[in-house]
């Protein structure tokens, strides 16, 4: 019997990986890399001076601004366009995505619904509140 990647959802070849703490049973070489080690170093990141980018080629990125906030310019860019604060936050974490995600026909966010639950389009960037220049909070 094949085994699938729950992450990827291609076949599974070569070491098993346990992708926890994303909920999936298990995982490939290549998405234990791209996905499982940055979103654990995201999680742990005390300072919480780094975003998560989900781009939906299922790879994550940490990214740092370039000083302490995000500039608009840098959000933009990370979403590829004009950016919208979703009106919900992940464990208190800011979801920024594309406005437009629609209407560019962008790519469905596979490791977003995996991972945050949410039904996004093209990618989208996960930040702790104090790396947003915008955030009310401060
Ligand atoms: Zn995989």
């Amino acid at each position: 019997m094949k085994t699938i990647c729950d992450i990827c959802l291609r076949e599974l070849k070569g070491e098993k990986h346990n992708p926890s703490p994303i909920k999936a049973s298990v995982c490939c070489d290549g998405c234990n890399t791209n996905v499982v080690i940055p979103y654990r170093i995201y999680l742990s990141n005390v300072n919480k001076d780094k975003a998560l980018l989900f781009q939906t080629n299922n790879t994550l990125k940490l990214v740092r601004p370039k000083n302490k906030h995000f500039e608009l310019e840098e959000l933009q860019n990370y979403v590829e366009g004009l950016i919208e604060l979703y009106p919900h936050r992940v464990n208190g974490d800011i979801v920024i995505c594309n406005e437009e995600g629609l209407h560019l026909d962008m790519e469905y966010n596979h490791l977003v619904k995996l991972i945050l639950g949410l039904d996004l389009l093209g990618p989208v960037l996960l930040s702790p509140t104090n790396l947003d220049e915008y955030n009310e909070d401060e």
